[in-house]
């Protein structure tokens, strides 16, 4: 006995109040353990989209290298295919022979097949072969 005659009442409330604690805890290291499990699975899956993200932006990297190529191809081609200062003899669309004005550079024979620019060749880099179509 206690000097306040209280000893048993403290010591059982003392001993539900450890039980509870103990079971408090039992119930937070199950949380921690799922949570856990939660922050393993985000970071499996944040490291997987790290490396599609990487594979993507490579992806994206090698696209833009190959559309700078064509764009480089394509402007070329423009280039190429330009107008002559002068006009230069050929066939001309009725099936008359006589001068065309603006004839293409690389298409044709000058003065003699000369073909009529913008040519095909031209309308294709230049998309303009495509207006106009559905
Ligand atoms: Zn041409």
């Amino acid at each position: 006995m206690s000097i306040d005659g209280r000893g048993p009442s403290l010591n059982r409330s003392a001993d539900n109040t450890i039980a509870a604690l103990k079971s408090k805890n039992g119930r937070l290291e199950e949380r921690i353990t799922v949570l856990e499990g939660v922050a393993k699975a985000n970071a499996d899956d944040r490291d997987s989209y790290m490396e599609q993200t990487a594979e993507l932006e490579g992806e994206r990297d090698r696209a833009r290298g190959i559309a700078v190529e064509f764009e480089q191809r394509v402007s070329r081609v423009q280039q190429l295919h330009q107008p002559f200062p002068e006009p230069v003899q050929g066939y001309l669309p009725d099936g008359s022979y006589g001068y065309i004005d603006p004839a293409c550079q690389m298409c044709g024979t000058p003065d003699e097949y000369g073909a009529p620019w913008p040519c095909a060749t031209y309308k294709a880099a230049t998309g303009t072969d495509l207006e106009g179509a559905a």
